[in-house]
């Protein structure tokens, strides 16, 4: 099959977004930290609320500000300004993405995808790509052309949402109980606006009820004490939310990322981040895919590595649903359990980790070294930038003191590898993934050119040779 072009990604939500736009960096027809190594973070971070104190159940607190990141609070900012930075920078690095454009259908064959579209005003056609990525959230088109299942169940019903302004606004950014039978949630969006989210077991009308601020105001009231004078609600809904999970990640030529793949409630914040990760896990696999130099099975790391973590996300968030929605009898002891976890240290740094996604490792073959699979640290630089401003190259990275760095360390994977001197002084030599994970380390005394060579040989393949001579040359 001759295709059009190499992949076509289904949906400009986030995790599309995100990858749309690693795809088109790597020259193919993409956690705040997931954005900083892509330099959309800093830019994203003046548009919303830091929070370095997350408080709920009553009492309880979590000190966020001594996460190991740049970013050590959680950024209230809506999702359609982490749209717009994603969408901004995928345009510039060469995504070519066609808004009103609807999936229809596919077809796959042994070499490719031809996908049907439909656009206002214009005969349905067929496009073929080598790949296609299903980014098209929960109702995923692709998903279901492909004949999967989406198991899974509902899990909280009538959640009310709404936008609102406030008289008297709450003293902290975020502010989120529960008391007795209701809980609500009051965010700012940084513009006087505010999202409330607002649940009251024993009001659980069907979805197509009409609602009214009063219903969210008698909520917050009951859960907060006072409803902060809402007024001039812009927007509010009635939602119900499920968990699921689909059973694979790739089906052929086709994959599947963010809400496509995985759903759960809101509770533990971590729908659009767990997509935005599976985007940076699978843009760079793909790409190395398209280029030919991807090594065997390394686009099956992308199930492999990311499906255990949206089904570890969709268990969290549902046992946090069902702390938020205890029975009044158990609130109380609930309220204290989670004060006095707050305080023992090791559980609190545990917890914030979790919250972040921070802690998010991948397996590693037996006897790597223990790195190997976790997040890499942002280390300065011997040349002034970060390591996280080195990954902006979507390429993996090379990282040691200059000195434990043969000279010819990266010959023949010039065009995937960057060696990248470290400032400090680090016994590790590390083999760094473009998604800022570490692929492969070892001790800097240790670390043989072989060695280097052989992972290099794992994770990028055999290297580029060198272009033939010429006579005369
Ligand atoms: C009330 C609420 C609060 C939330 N709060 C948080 C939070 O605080 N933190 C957090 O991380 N997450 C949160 N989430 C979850 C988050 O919104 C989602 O996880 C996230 O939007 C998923 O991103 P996505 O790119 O996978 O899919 P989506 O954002 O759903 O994007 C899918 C895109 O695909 C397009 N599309 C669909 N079908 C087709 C088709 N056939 N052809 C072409 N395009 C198509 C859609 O128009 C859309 O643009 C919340 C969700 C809800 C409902």
């Amino acid at each position: 099959m001759i295709s059009d072009v190499d992949v076509i990604v289904v949906g400009a939500g986030p995790a599309g977004l995100l990858l749309a736009g690693d795809l088109a960096q790597a020259g193919v027809s993409w956690t705040l930290e997931q954005l900083d190594a892509r330099g959309t973070a800093d830019e994203l971070v003046t548009s919303g609320t830091p929070v370095a104190e997350l408080r709920f159940f009553a009492n309880a607190a979590l000190d966020l500000s001594r996460l190991p990141s740049r970013f050590p609070y959680l950024l209230v900012t809506p999702q359609y300004e982490t749209e717009r930075v994603l969408e901004e920078r995928a345009t510039r690095v060469g995504a070519d993405i066609r808004h009103g454009t609807e999936v229809t259908g596919l077809t796959q064959h042994p070499d490719g995808v031809e996908v049907k579209v439909r656009q206002a005003d214009h005969p349905d056609r067929v496009v073929r790509a080598g790949w296609m990525v299903g980014a098209d959230g929960i109702h995923s088109t692709v998903r279901r052309a492909l004949g999967l299942p989406f198991p899974g169940k509902p899990v909280v019903r009538s959640v009310v949402l709404a936008e609102v302004r406030l008289t008297q606004p709450p003293p902290h950014a975020l502010t989120v109980n529960t008391s007795g039978d209701a809980f609500a949630l009051i965010a700012p969006f940084g513009d006087g606006w505010y999202r409330v989210i607002a649940w009251h077991r024993r009001n659980q009308p069907p979805e197509d009820a009409p609602v009214h601020l009063a219903e969210v105001c008698e909520v917050s009231r009951q859960v907060f004490g006072s409803d902060y004078g809402m007024h001039d609600p812009r927007w509010i809904s009635r939602f119900h939310s499920d968990e699921r999970q689909v059973p694979r990640y790739r089906d052929g030529r086709v994959l599947l990322a963010g809400d496509a793949a995985h759903v759960h409630s809101p509770a533990g914040m971590q729908g659009m981040n767990t997509g935005i990760q599976d985007a940076a896990n699978l843009g760079w696999k793909l790409a190395a895919t398209v280029h030919g130099w991807a090594p065997p099975g390394l686009l099956d790391t992308y199930h492999a590595e990311r499906h255990p973590v949206g089904r570890q996300v969709l268990h969290g968030s549902g046992a946090l649903l069902r702390l938020v929605t205890l029975p009044p009898a158990l609130v109380a002891a609930r309220n204290v359990l989670a004060f006095a976890a707050t305080k023992i240290p090791a559980v609190a740094s545990w917890l914030a980790a979790a919250i972040s996604g921070v802690a998010i490792s991948y397996p590693a073959a037996p006897g790597a070294h223990p790195l190997a699979g976790k997040r890499v640290a942002d280390l300065p630089l011997a040349d002034g930038r970060r390591l996280y401003e080195a990954l902006r190259g979507g390429r993996l990275l090379l990282a040691a003191r200059p000195e434990a760095l043969p000279a010819d360390a990266t010959s023949g994977y010039g065009d995937r590898v960057d060696a990248a001197p470290v400032a400090r002084a680090s016994g590790t030599v590390a083999l760094i993934r473009p998604d800022a994970y570490i692929a492969w380390a070892a001790a800097g005394d240790a670390a043989t050119a072989p060695q280097i060579r052989d992972s290099l040989a794992r994770w990028c393949g055999s290297p580029a040779q060198p272009a033939a001579r010429t006579a005369g040359q």
